[in-house]
């Protein structure tokens, strides 16, 4: 088995340093560059991959595959150079605008782009079984997302919640922006049919817990992810660069890796 080359993109970050610690752990899997912002002011070898931290975009070339966790401009300008280079690219960065979405589709038309907003195997795995539960009970079930985070997490409820709530919106033909009730308080009236509600727990070093409910007369059906590590991100980011290597250009999502031929 050959080994693969994978390149990271903010190889100092959070996330960047989970890629680094999980390919070192691997001998099926190496680190070809380490790319860090030009501000990095940092060590310059990032340990445990023991790799020199470098600025330079073209150290992409040689690599099999890029890994992006960093920031959307340099996302972006990754994009633009893996395209130039033609170099499959794996992404999790978020909050990027229109725009910068509109050049990395671009790019994407030269390259194989995986791009997950979740890249956690067990939580792609529940939204693809939430979506279908939605579907098999049709138009008589009452959805609810529950989801538990660690008390510094600022934002409610979490990204994954909602797309869990839009798998099961997809699941029973819904628009999840018409039907979403984020939150009840006081005289709320009765429950209507279609709403799909969300309830939300803060506490502790509680790393991430998603329950969907479907409940119906007489029944009720839980589907639980629960995670304990946030090491699950970057193995699958890393499973998810071994899967695209020798890919079609084109953009990828990991329903494909899950669920594709
Ligand atoms: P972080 O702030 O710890 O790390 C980002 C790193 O990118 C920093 O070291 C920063 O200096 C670096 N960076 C900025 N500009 C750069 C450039 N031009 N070139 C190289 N490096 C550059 O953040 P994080 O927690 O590691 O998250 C990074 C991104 O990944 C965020 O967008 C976050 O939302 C996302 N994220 C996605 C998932 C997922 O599963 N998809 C999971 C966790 C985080």
């Amino acid at each position: 088995m050959s080994t693969i080359r994978i390149a990271v993109i903010g190889a100092a970050g959070r996330m960047g340093s989970s890629i680094l610690e999980n390919a070192a752990a691997r001998d099926d899997l190496e680190i070809s560059t380490a790319i860090v912002s030009p501000d990095h002011s940092g060590d310059s070898i990032l340990s445990p991959a023991e790799v020199e931290a470098t600025d330079d975009l073209d150290t992409l070339a040689g690599a099999d595959v890029a890994v992006d966790f960093s920031a959307p401009s340099a996302f972006v300008d990754a994009a633009c150079r893996c395209a130039e280079l033609e170099i499959p690219l794996v992404s999790g960065t978020t909050g990027l605008t229109a725009e910068q979405w509109a050049t990395v589709d671009e790019a994407s038309r030269k390259i194989a782009l995986l791009y997950a907003a979740n890249f956690s195997v067990g939580i792609n795995l529940l939204a693809n079984l939430v979506q279908r539960a939605a579907s098999g009970f049709g138009d008589a079930v009452d959805i609810e997302i529950f989801e538990a985070h660690h008390r510094h997490k600022v934002d409610a409820p979490s990204g994954t919640a909602k797309l869990l709530a839009r798998a099961a919106a997809k699941g029973r033909n819904l628009d999840l922006d018409e039907v979403a009730r984020w939150s009840r308080e006081g005289h709320t009236g009765p429950r209507s049919d279609d709403e799909i509600g969300f309830q939300v727990l803060r506490g502790g070093d509680i790393v991430g817990e998603h329950t969907a409910y479907f409940c119906v007369d007489g029944e009720r059906l839980e589907l639980t992810h629960r995670a304990t590590d946030r090491g699950i991100f970057a193995r699958g980011a890393l499973r998810a660069a071994k899967w695209i290597v020798g890919r079609p250009a084109g953009r990828y999502e990991m329903s494909d890796m899950l669920f594709g031929e």
